[in-house]
């Protein structure tokens, strides 16, 4: 999909693109095929989009993949995605994806092995870690994501960008940037570069969806110690805390954001075997 497409597909449907909803479509067809060749779809695989908008990465990664269902908010999109999703076996749910519930799927037991989006930029965070949640047996994630954003996945402990996103993306798997995109790539064009990335899952590892939670309370408090942040979560009590940060050999004055991921991990799964 040009640009010239993506403004012919607006003027035939008569709609204009949503700030509010995040909505840059992309409109450089070399950029469209790298991120599908980073997907490596195929018969066998079964793919979720969220946000397909006009359907510039739809309309060929339906034709590729063995079962393809896209989550969009805007239902002014269903006549075009009907036409480009639907028409080619796929599947749309029209619903925020941050409300979606197993049952507002074609089939609750749908278990995506590959997802694929350019995040609208205004909630890229909670869909990153509300996939990681939902689909905790998916293999891989490729994303278009604002450049900030990419600095807050990739960032290292004791740094300020250092969080939730960091952690968990860190946990699940390996994650790579693989290209910058420029802002004239897309329809309209944002004010910020982009990125595309993948997280592809670790096979070693056991992917207990609860660290999501357990982070996010660690860090809910940033200027506080850990032991305090996690404790006004109300989910464990402040000795519990301090005798698991000793066990890891660690303070009760640790700040979260010194912590490496593996550490937080051994703390959750310390504070959880107690819990019982
Ligand atoms: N995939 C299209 C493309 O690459 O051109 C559109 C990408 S645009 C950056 C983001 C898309 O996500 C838009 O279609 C927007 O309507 C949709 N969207 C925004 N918020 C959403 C949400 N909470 N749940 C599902 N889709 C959402």
């Amino acid at each position: 999909m040009n640009k010239q497409e993506v403004l012919s597909i607006l003027d035939e449907f008569g709609f204009q693109a949503k700030k509010s909803l995040g909505q840059n479509f992309l409109c450089n067809e070399e950029v469209i095929g790298d991120i599908l060749d980073l997907a490596q779809l195929d018969k066998t695989t079964t793919c979720l989009e969220i946000g397909p908008g006009l359907g510039a990465l739809s309309e060929k990664a339906v034709l590729s993949a063995g079962t393809y269902v896209a989550v969009e908010i805007d239902t002014r999109f269903q006549p075009r995605l009907t036409k480009v999703i639907e028409g080619n076996g796929g599947k749309v749910v029209y619903k925020d994806y941050l409300a979606l519930q197993k049952e507002d799927l074609p089939d609750p037991s749908f278990a995506p092995e590959v997802i694929l989006s350019n995040l609208p930029y205004y909630v890229m965070t909670p869909i990153m870690l509300k996939v990681m949640k939902d689909f905790p047996s998916c293999q891989k994630m490729v994303y278009m994501v604002e450049e900030e954003a990419l600095d807050r996945i990739m960032a290292k402990p004791k740094t300020k960008q250092y969080g939730p996103l960091s952690v968990v993306t860190e946990l699940f798997g390996k994650k790579r940037k693989c290209f910058t995109v420029d802002s004239g790539s897309f329809y309209p064009a944002p004010n910020t570069l982009s990125a595309v990335i993948e997280i592809t899952a670790d096979e070693e590892r056991e992917w207990d969806p609860g660290i999501i939670d357990f982070t996010e309370s660690a860090f809910a408090l940033r200027r506080k110690t850990l032991v305090n942040s996690l404790s006004s979560s109300g989910k464990y009590s402040k000795d519990a805390i301090v005798s698991a940060l000793k066990a890891l050999g660690k303070k009760e004055t640790v700040r979260t954001e010194e912590l490496l991921p593996t550490e937080i991990m051994r703390l959750y799964e310390i504070l959880s075997s107690e819990k019982g």
